[in-house]
């Protein structure tokens, strides 16, 4: 790949037009596809099941085959399939993160977002660099170890400056021993030059919802501001890229536009980014719209997606990107959360607040983007994990030892990241339960380390007991 200059800001000629157009995303053809797929075809949709399994992705074609599935039968299939997956890339682990919401200034017109600029129904704030600490105390006092750090599209001060001291201010926080050991952001597009200094301070996944993919609805949806401009938005990875961040999280705001649509408009997308840089993304969000403060609209969404059509979604991609992690926050309840874990999930957040200085303060809900449907705590998710049988973990390992993107990827394909990531899981979780769980909670999740371990196969069991002795004998953030 060739070494760019500082050329793509908006609106300067580019070399290559994918820098700041969407040039790989065909409307035309993802509606062609949904309309020779639209009925459900049994003999189809077995034999694309059976090719998910092998884990070798789908293609567009194949998803739209899955899409069709109407029948409560080939449903039940459905899920079998993304369920045996799940087990075979990821076990029984699920990565745990906490959101650290640092400004809900923003100078868009989302109309599903409570954080909108003429939107006088919510209170302004921008942390400062202190209580941006503070509030990562109160994340590692729970017992985090990585953070998805949030802002609207605004920033105080110079330019991107705030967001790098804020994540600096987070990384520099010490809790005891403890600190985070990865910042991830959600955070508007950005120039290849500012991507740049994202990655100098030592960024994990630089995540980016597209919302919608379909353009009408996307010029209905952002009325003004720099993220009415799809295309902008859409090749935010292609410079995210360039700029050497090779860890990148897609997303969806389901409920904008027919949830079958954007699926095959995400898929292009991951398929775009594979061709032209060796790797699509890391991690895929499927957040659905919540109510929000003064939007009518967030309320009844124009294309709701049903419980129902959720966890087929969830299922759909568990087979299509097997080795893409897929998020599933506190936007959902407790219920659906721990469905979507048996379909394909592998990280989730817990204990979240999402308004700027939430975790420290009491006033929770007036500065808040959307309503949470999983109030529970870090602990209260913990245990309930591990009650139906998952290990939470607090794992980094990849990312401190610069796993990421292609080099991710091409140990996982051949199945040999899970020797890295089970021990990582049980060591860190092992972690968490000596210094932050109480002694009934320890009891349970030392149960479930010992049914794990037995489990295992020779080799990586002795690199999980290693790991587990290590932390056991006072050693903390050890990993392989
Ligand atoms: N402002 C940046 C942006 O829009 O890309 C980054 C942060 S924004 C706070 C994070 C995400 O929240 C958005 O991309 C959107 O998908 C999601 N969001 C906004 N309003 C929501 C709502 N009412 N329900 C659920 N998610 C919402
Ligand atoms: Fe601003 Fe992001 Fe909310 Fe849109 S979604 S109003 S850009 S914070």
């Amino acid at each position: 790949m060739r070494e760019r200059a500082a050329w793509a800001r908006k609106g300067e000629d580019v070399e290559n037009a994918a820098d700041t157009k969407a040039t790989w995303l065909d409307g035309e053809k993802i509606e062609k596809i949904l309309a020779s797929c639209s009925q459900e075809n049994a003999a189809k949709v077995r034999d694309v099941l059976a090719r998910g399994k092998e884990l070798k992705g789908l293609s567009l074609q194949d998803v739209a085959v899955l899409m069709g599935i109407s029948s409560p039968e080939l449903t039940s299939e459905l899920y079998l399939a993304a369920k045996a997956v799940k087990e075979e890339i990821y076990g029984n682990r699920i990565v745990l993160f906490a959101p650290l919401y640092i400004s809900n200034l923003c100078s868009n017109e989302c109309l599903y977002c409570a954080f909108r600029k003429s939107n006088r129904a919510v209170s302004r704030r921008a942390l400062n660099m202190a209580e941006i600490a503070e509030e990562t105390r109160v994340i590692l006092r729970q017992g985090h170890k990585r953070v998805l750090m949030v802002a609207g599209e605004s920033y105080p001060g110079s330019g991107i400056d705030y967001v790098l001291d804020a994540i600096d201010a987070i990384y520099d926080v010490r809790e005891g021993e403890s600190c985070i050991r990865r910042v991830n952001v959600n955070l508007a597009p950005l120039s290849v030059d500012d991507f740049r200094s994202l990655k100098e301070h030592s960024i994990g996944t630089f995540q980016l919802f597209q919302e919608t993919y379909h353009r009408p609805t996307y010029r209905q949806m952002h009325l003004s501001g720099p993220k009415s401009d799809l295309d902008w938005r859409a090749s935010s990875f292609d410079r995210a890229m360039l700029a050497g961040i090779d860890d990148v999280g897609m997303g969806l705001l389901y409920g904008l536009y027919d949830w079958r649509y954007e699926t095959l408009a995400l898929m292009q997308h991951i398929a775009h980014l594979e061709e032209r840089f060796g790797v699509g993304c890391h991690t895929i969000s499927v957040p659905r719209i919540e109510p929000a403060v003064g939007s009518d609209l967030a309320s009844s969404p124009p294309h709701a997606v049903s419980d129902r059509d959720f966890l087929k979604l969830v299922a759909i991609l568990r087979l299509a990107v097997p080795y893409t992690g897929i998020i599933m926050s506190t936007r959902e309840s407790a219920a659906i959360r721990s469905l979507t874990l048996e379909l394909g999930v592998s990280q989730i957040s817990a204990g979240s607040r999402t308004n700027p200085g939430g975790y420290s303060e009491e006033s929770q809900f007036e500065a808040a983007q959307f309503q949470l449907g999983d109030h529970r705590s870090l602990a209260e998710v913990v245990q309930d994990l591990g009650a139906h049988g998952f290990i939470p973990s607090f794992c980094t390992g990849c990312y401190r030892l610069g796993r990421t993107g292609k080099d991710f990827m091409d140990l996982a394909k051949p199945g040999l990241i899970k020797a890295k990531c089970a021990p990582n899981a049980l060591s860190t979780f092992e972690e968490y339960l000596l210094d932050y769980a109480t002694d009934e909670a320890r009891l349970a999740g030392e149960g479930a380390i010992a049914a794990t371990l037995s489990g295992m196969e020779e080799r990586t069991r002795r690199v999980s007991e290693k790991l587990l002795d290590k932390v056991r004998s006072g050693q903390r953030d050890v990993y392989c």
